[in-house]
């Protein structure tokens, strides 16, 4: 019977996140594979765990694994943890779960923190979907696939990490390219001074270069795009009915008001343009009247 291999998540900051099924976990294995194991010592040592630990890093992530799927096959158990959050978002542990998937050992998830979720959870932005990228690129040619590959695909949520001393540059570079994108930047979750800012590219930008500490802690952050062929089809798809009763609601005016307002102004929500020819609109509104008389 071999053992078992378990993927286990450890806290983005605030130890007190570090669940019970983790820490047993942790002091049930015969062995845990730390992507560093000086710092997976401090957590064992505040968690009193005393189970021998092993380096496993992206530079001998295909050495080790010999090793650890032989031990594994002997019927050992091992837990793979990283520096912080859980492995294999952006950190070491993909090599040997995937081996171990292949061999058909088992695999079992210890579920808990990742700044990529918690970004999302707190975005207050569209999050029924979203697809992490990982850290934002550095290169020029890279970061422009990005924002081409954002602005061609649907509306989606877009999920980055990024280091303290290249954020401001990255969101200068994100504004140019997608400067009616709104995100939620969120900087040492978790931790004593976390803080969250939201709104378009440029306000979070602005904000951030007006904070003395920016350049401290770590950064994730969501990105919301609005793909602008949907939101002209979800335009073109409401009836002028629809924007009549809309504007009547909202604006608390008569039907003949909400008529005269829609052929005239502009309005943002409705696509901002005068959606029809004021006779179509008036047309509009007699249906309108017909529905409820
Ligand atoms: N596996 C980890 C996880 O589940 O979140 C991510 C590892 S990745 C190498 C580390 C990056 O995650 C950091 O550079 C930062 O961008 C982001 N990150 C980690 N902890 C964070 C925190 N407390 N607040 C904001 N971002 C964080």
């Amino acid at each position: 019977m071999s053992g078992t291999l378990y993927i286990v998540a450890t806290p983005i900051g605030n130890l007190s996140d570090m669940s019970e099924r983790a820490i047993e976990t942790l002091r049930s294995v015969d062995l845990i594979a730390a992507e560093d194991t000086r710092n997976t010592s401090i957590l064992l040592k505040r968690f009193d765990i005393r189970t021998p630990m092993s380096a496993n890093h992206k530079f001998n992530e295909r050495e080790t694994l010999s090793r650890f799927t032989g031990e594994l096959l002997a019927g050992k158990n091992i837990a793979v943890v990283s520096d912080a959050g859980t492995p294999c978002i952006n950190d070491p542990g993909y090599v040997l779960t995937k081996e171990c998937a292949e061999l058909g050992i088992n695999v079992v998830g210890i579920p808990g923190p990742c700044a990529a979720a918690t970004v999302v959870s707190v975005s207050g932005l569209p999050s029924d979907s979203f697809c992490f990228m990982g850290f934002f690129p550095r290169g020029k040619k890279e970061r422009e696939d990005v924002i081409s590959y954002i602005k061609g695909n649907r509306s989606e949520l877009y999920v980055f990490y990024e280091s303290p001393n290249r954020i401001e540059d990255a969101l200068s570079f994100i504004e140019k390219g997608l400067p009616e994108a709104k995100i939620t930047l969120c900087n040492d979750l978790t931790k004593l001074h976390e803080r969250i800012y939201r709104g378009s590219v440029g306000e979070v930008l602005s904000e951030l270069s007006a904070n003395p500490n920016a350049g401290k802690g770590e950064y994730a952050f969501a990105l919301y795009y609005e793909s602008k062929a949907e939101a002209e089809s979800k335009t073109e798809a409401l009836s002028l009915e629809a924007m009549l009763t809309d504007l009547t609601v909202k604006r608390g005016c008569t039907l003949k008001e909400a008529v005269n307002i829609l052929a005239n102004e502009p309005i943002e929500e409705f696509g901002g343009k005068v959606p029809a020819p004021k006779k179509e609109i008036y047309q509009a509104s007699l249906r309108l009247k017909d529905m409820f008389s």
